[in-house]
């Protein structure tokens, strides 16, 4: 199975002028370093707002958290999923308000709580009794929502198994919650990041409005659903647009709630910021490692510990251009540090001009999420990715 490479014109998101300037900075920085485009996160948020006016959108720090780009989405009415106090300290250093935030980690410890409790955060991720009871005990008061277990298939990056819970614990719960000084507000889950099949929304809706109306057996009325992230950014697979993702959510919504639609919340990471970004690289060198190998191995001063684990078992496949002519030959890419985990794409085999040679430069698109954030500190001494942010 062979995808097609990106060929310029590379994609809609980045600009020939943006491009121009990108392709500037590599003449003249050190490579490899990440550009962000601010009017692409911009436009993203836009975007997802137009077609889903009723959200409250919450971004996922973890997949940026670059200040020119939490700024931005401040500015922008945006509201912020917060995982750790090193996030939350971060935001109130940039003049964010805590009632733009809510604390979506599930696995916290007992002071952290109480350190977002202090801070003015009301609003908490729960999935077990054990961490309830930490947020009766050390943030009296708020609101908690439950996060659902679901089980990630379909998607890139799944974030299956560790959170969430099965629907009748949710169940247990509530239960244990109203008992506690705390208000159970809603229900939470995440399908997997970059999540091909719209479909696991409808499952995990549907859950969300059986636990509802079971919620209502007890006496207690939820108000709230957070749908989590998982909407896609554009890589080298094709997936449908951000308007049809809207589109069937919303159907799923009605289907299930009709107008008595709770207050809905997204907690979009990826399908904001993984399209704003380019990483610029350049090629140490090409090697054949046998006479007869049809495939040549590239060396990329980038790897998997200097922003591109994403790479892990290839789930993300980046569009990778090289401004060259000459005719394509296949390549392995790898990174530059002495780990032989260090390979990117050895299944997937990326064609490139066979006139690509040490000293190129090398342009990674969509590399906007999960990259500079991921980076190691200084494996084998290869400093963690610069990021510069363009527009805005
Ligand atoms: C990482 C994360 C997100 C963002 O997911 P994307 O797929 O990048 O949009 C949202 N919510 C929670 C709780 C997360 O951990």
């Amino acid at each position: 199975m062979k995808q097609k490479p990106y060929s310029f014109p590379l994609s809609e998101y980045i600009t020939q002028e943006k491009f121009n300037t990108i392709k500037k900075m590599a003449s003249s920085k050190k490579t490899p370093f990440l550009v962000i485009d601010l009017d692409i996160i911009k436009r993203n948020f836009m975007e997802l707002k137009g077609h889903l006016p009723f959200a409250k959108i919450h971004y996922a720090v973890k997949a940026n958290p670059h200040d020119n780009v939490l700024k931005l989405l401040y500015s922008l009415g945006s509201n912020f999923d917060v995982a750790s106090v090193y996030e939350l300290d971060q935001l109130l250093r940039l003049g964010i308000t805590p009632d733009r935030m809510l604390y979506g980690n599930t696995i916290k410890k007992k002071e952290n709580i109480q350190y977002f409790y202090e801070k003015g955060v009301r609003l908490f991720a729960t999935d077990c009794e054990t961490d309830l009871n930490n947020i009766a005990t050390f943030a009296p008061g708020s609101r908690v929502f439950f996060r659902l277990l679901t089980d990630g298939s379909g998607a890139d990056w799944p974030l299956s198994r560790k959170f969430g819970t099965h629907p009748d614990i949710v169940f247990d719960l509530i239960k244990q919650a109203k008992k506690l000084d705390v208000i159970p507000y809603g229900l939470s889950f995440h399908v997997g990041s970059q999540q091909r099949d719209i479909g696991q929304w409808d499952n995990a809706i549907s859950q969300c409005y059986y636990l509802f109306e079971s919620a209502k057996d007890i006496g207690v009325e939820l108000g709230m659903i957070n749908l989590g992230g998982g909407f896609p950014a554009h890589y080298n697979e094709p997936t449908a647009e951000t308007n049809i993702y809207a589109q069937e959510i919303e159907r799923f919504l009605r289907e299930d709630f009709g107008e008595n639609m709770p207050e809905i919340i997204l907690e979009p990471g990826r399908s904001l910021t993984g399209d704003a970004g380019v990483i610029v690289a350049e090629v140490i060198m090409t090697e054949k490692k046998a006479k007869h190998n049809p495939y040549k191995w590239m060396y990329l001063d980038i790897g998997m510990f200097g922003g591109m684990i994403e790479t892990i078992n290839e789930s993300i496949k980046y569009p990778i251009y090289i401004e060259k002519e000459g005719l394509e030959s296949e390549y392995i890419i790898a990174g530059p540090t002495c780990d032989s985990m260090d390979i990117l794409y050895e299944d997937y085999k990326y064609p490139f001009p066979s006139t690509t040679t040490g000293g190129d430069k090398v342009y990674i698109f969509t590399t906007g999420a999960y990259t500079q954030s991921y980076s190691s500190v200084y494996f084998n001494g290869f400093p963690p990715l610069e990021a510069y942010t363009i527009g805005g």
